[in-house]
């Protein structure tokens, strides 16, 4: 992948000030880039971020999508209405929304869906958790989730983003080591090439306690595209050197 793609997940952090600080602090960094970047940030401020990155390197996304297209939905977000902010990319599947949400496969591959029909690309998060891991089903798990969105989106899955974030690792300051990284983006590549021949062009991200120490390391890998990255999104000078070490 000539160009990497490193991406914030601010989870329900931030605040308008913040949010302002933060990204004019990337901003000033940005010519010196040759990383794609975005920042998926809390819904109600994608007008705000859309009015500060308009026109910039820093691309805007969210962090979840509705499964359904419109109606009596109350609290929920539409794929169209991202697409009103001007937004590039939706995380779906994240583990956090698996866990506390119900979020089955099926509605995964839903939203993966909702997104790619409003031309947003949406950022599938797969991974396992400790107690899979020690039972030896990683590869299991991570097939499993990701054929759902196969399954579902068929010759559009060249458009997809792909993050495995392994759950035991996501927070808590556990990262996988480069090369457990690479072993499953390598069977995650192979499943997407079996399904298009276009599979070259997907990004697959990896996340799970990616900090400014560990990302050059990870991101050398030849299967892993890029970071999707949590707690050290929120802080610039972490990020920056992310994005840096993604060259
Ligand atoms: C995430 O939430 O997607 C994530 C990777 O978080 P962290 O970097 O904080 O582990």
């Amino acid at each position: 992948m000539s160009q990497k793609l490193i991406v914030g997940n601010w989870k329900m952090n931030g605040g308008a000030e913040f949010n302002a600080t933060l990204l004019n602090a990337l901003l000033s960094q940005s010519a010196q880039w040759q990383a794609l970047v975005a920042v998926c940030v809390p819904s109600v401020y994608l007008g705000q971020v859309q009015h500060i990155v308009q026109g910039s390197a820093i691309a805007l996304g969210a962090q979840d999508v509705s499964a359904h297209e419109a109606g009596a939905y109350t609290g929920e977000i539409s794929a169209a209405m991202l697409k009103d902010f001007g937004t590039r990319y939706a995380i779906v599947g994240h583990s956090e929304r698996r866990q506390y949400h119900g979020e089955t496969d099926a509605t995964v591959a839903t939203k993966a869906q909702r997104a790619l029909a409003a031309g947003i690309t949406p950022i599938v998060c797969v991974g396992e958790t400790l107690e899979e891991r020690e039972a030896g089903r990683t590869e299991e798990v991570v097939k499993r989730q990701l054929a759902a969105v196969i399954h579902a989106n068929g010759h559009c899955i060249s458009e997809i983003v792909v993050a495995y974030e392994p759950v035991w690792a996501i927070g808590t300051g556990k990262t996988a080591t480069p090369e457990m990284a690479q072993q499953v983006h390598a069977v995650l590549r192979a499943q997407l090439h079996a399904a298009s021949e276009k599979a070259d062009r997907v990004h697959i991200l990896y996340g799970g306690s990616m900090n400014a120490s560990n990302a050059q390391q990870l991101l050398a890998q030849p299967d892993i595209d890029g970071g999707l990255v949590g707690g050290a999104a929120l802080k610039s000078a972490d990020f920056l050197s992310i994005i840096a070490a993604a060259q």
